[in-house]
């Protein structure tokens, strides 16, 4: 898989996507933004949910739903030191940027994508 050989005892699994890389450990939560999760936020409107009050269980949500949140948000705080790969990092920035990032226009161009 590999072209050059490369010394596998330095490098670790991703924690994100489990691809060794070179990375070392950084503080971040223990999941990525999720994509589909940031779109059924979107569908059921971002604001209801992590609006003012951010008090989403208090709101009708499809019980699914308000289940995967739950899990999301929670692994979303939980951060702790591990080694994530440089693509997995970019990913998730381009992530933030899309969903959190208000403060300007910021538009991504998506390659190969529709
Ligand atoms: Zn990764």
């Amino acid at each position: 898989m590999t072209k050059k050989t490369l010394n596998r005892e330095k490098q670790n699994p991703c924690s994100w996507c489990g691809r060794l890389t070179w990375m070392e450990q950084m503080q971040l939560p223990e999941t990525p933004i999720l994509e589909f999760m940031e779109e059924k936020i979107d569908k059921y409107g971002r604001n209801r949910i992590w609006g003012e009050d951010g008090d989403w269980s208090s709101q009708d949500l499809d019980s699914d739903f308000e289940a995967e949140l739950l899990v999301y948000d929670q692994m979303l705080c939980n951060i702790s030191p591990k080694v994530v790969c440089i693509n997995c990092l970019k990913d998730d920035d381009e992530l933030w940027e899309k969903y959190y990032n208000d403060d300007d226009n910021f538009e991504i161009e998506f390659d190969g994508l529709d």
